[in-house]
């Protein structure tokens, strides 16, 4: 699968998770996006933009991506190398639990 349920510490829904394999990190897509409930072929709209700071001392990257039918595209605006691109989703494993 490619999308991971996040589930509150009552065990309610929080959120859908992905992968993304421009930035590295995890997108959480909560209640604000709409999802087509496939976990194998996700689709969410509208667009994720992600601030994301890393290094010391911190810069931001900016990751703008868009989920459709289990890819990952990439605008031109995200200031990793994918920009610009579309790529299929990475697996998310059972198992990980954060
Ligand atoms: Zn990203």
């Amino acid at each position: 699968m490619k999308v991971k349920e996040i589930k509150d510490s009552n065990g309610a829904h929080h959120s859908w998770a992905i992968k993304c394999p421009g930035c590295g990190y995890y997108h959480l897509f909560d209640s604000r996006w709409s999802f087509n409930g496939n976990l194998e072929m996700p689709t969410f709209s509208p667009s994720m933009k992600s601030w994301i700071e890393v290094g010391d001392p911190k810069r931001q990257i900016v990751c703008h991506s868009f989920v459709a039918n289990g890819k990952i595209q990439f605008l031109s605006d995200c200031a990793h190398e994918l920009r610009g691109q579309t790529i299929d989703l990475p697996e998310i494993s059972e198992d990980w639990n954060s």
